[in-house]
């Protein structure tokens, strides 16, 4: 079968991919090797970061640079305005907050009141405290960021439903592959190009291809997750460092009964600790940070989860998404899940310069099951 982009993985990187090089008219299918929706993608916080966080540290950088577009082209296909129609997607949250527990750093005051940052954050009046920060127990200083918040099943499952006649699950050890082809089975695919999307799976890919390189990096997380009757808040709280000492995202349950999904400082100072422990810090952390609500009768369970990205020295966060590629093959590993529209527009510049043409057939239908949809993290949890 004569392709013109095969792609590993159905996480957003893929099938965001995937939908901007069909609507282009690429004759493009994408393999995944066990459900769409991804691995971190589906259990990500779903943030649409502007750079906000990155801002903090009171510089523009490249990160900040790189990310600011991205919650504007979000807002776009969200309203079925933008290059893919997102319009299905549950929308959890039109903003975040910033929160500090006692009254800002002068330095932190200063950068709030720059220009940069006048555009991306408002200073709300106590009045306008939403909960839980409405309690007059509350001291500290609330500020509004222009950053949506989304329910990441909804957006997968968005996706897939475009998608999904051209994704299919295989068994990446029943896979052959050559310069040219790729075996699964009874069947040959000779791609034009192919795109490693596999986040943490692209490292065993790369080998097949012969190849080491780009090296991956990943930055583990020990997520934490509290179900139980709790306001919905998306909301980082600013610690002493410019990284948010902890970022709370919702989702709701049932009437008045959401998870809360918490990361932050929280989440990466806690990757040796077990899960009994990383709950019991989570729980002081949160007793500590909102002392007049209730953490008792509520469930708790944690997710450790690697990020997956390209590899940087010392091992930082890259600042941008990243698209690498040796002859026919591409990697890739997007860094953030809001950096997927820029990350697809990366790969059909790349196909367009490298004169890809737009094969003349459609491939037929590939005798490969469909994949399931991933689930999210609180579904598949251990409460206790
Ligand atoms: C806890 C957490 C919270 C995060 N929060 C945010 C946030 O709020 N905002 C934000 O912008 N970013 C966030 N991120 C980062 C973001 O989730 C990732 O950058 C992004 O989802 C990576 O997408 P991906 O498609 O590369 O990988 P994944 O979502 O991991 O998808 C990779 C897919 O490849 C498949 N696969 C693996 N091996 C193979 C193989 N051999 N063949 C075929 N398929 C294969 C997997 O099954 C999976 O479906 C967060 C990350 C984590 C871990």
């Amino acid at each position: 079968m004569q392709l013109d982009l095969l792609i590993f993985g159905g996480g957003i990187a893929g099938m965001w991919t995937l939908l901007r090089a069909r609507q282009a008219g690429y004759r493009a299918l994408l393999l995944e090797s066990a459900a769409l929706g991804g691995v971190q993608s589906i259990a990500s916080q779903g943030i649409i970061h502007g750079g906000t966080k990155y801002a903090l540290k009171g510089a523009v950088t490249e990160s900040t640079r790189a990310i600011a577009d991205m919650p504007g082209i979000w807002r776009d296909a969200l309203a079925g305005q933008g290059d893919i129609d997102l319009s299905g997607v549950r929308l959890l949250s039109g903003h975040q907050y910033l929160w500090s527990s006692g009254s800002l750093g002068s330095s932190l005051a200063n950068l709030f009141a720059s220009k940069l940052m006048q555009s991306r954050v408002a200073s709300l009046k106590r009045d306008a405290f939403p909960a839980p920060f409405d309690s007059p127990r509350f001291r500290g200083s609330l500020y509004r960021l222009q950053e949506p918040v989304l329910d990441t099943a909804s957006l997968m499952q968005c996706l897939a439903d475009q998608a999904k006649s051209w994704c299919y699950r295989y068994e990446p050890e029943n896979m052959i592959v050559t310069t040219d082809h790729v075996r699964i089975g009874e069947l040959e695919i000779r791609p034009q190009r192919v795109l490693l999307a596999a986040g943490q799976g692209n490292a065993s890919l790369l080998p097949r291809w012969g190849l080491n390189t780009p090296k991956m990096q990943t930055r583990p997380l020990h997520m934490v997750m509290v179900r139980g009757k709790l306001p919905p808040v998306y909301a980082h709280c600013l610690g002493a460092s410019s990284n948010p000492r902890l970022t709370i995202t919702s989702y709701p349950l049932e009437k008045d009964v959401s998870v809360w999904y918490l990361g932050g400082q929280l989440a990466e100072s806690g990757v040796d600790r077990r899960p009994a422990e990383q709950i019991a810090r989570a729980r002081a952390e949160l007793e500590k940070l909102l002392p007049w609500m209730d953490f008792a009768s509520l469930d708790w369970a944690t997710l450790p989860i690697d990020r997956a990205e390209v590899a940087t020295p010392g091992g930082k966060r890259p600042d941008d998404c990243f698209l690498g590629g040796t002859g026919s093959l591409m990697t890739t590993w997007p860094t953030k899940l809001a950096f997927a529209p820029r990350l697809a527009d990366k790969v059909l510049e790349k196909l367009l310069q490298e004169g890809v043409e737009v094969s003349a057939e459609e491939p037929p239908p590939l005798d490969l099951p469909e994949p399931p949809l991933a689930a999210l993290p609180w579904e598949q949890a251990s409460w206790s």
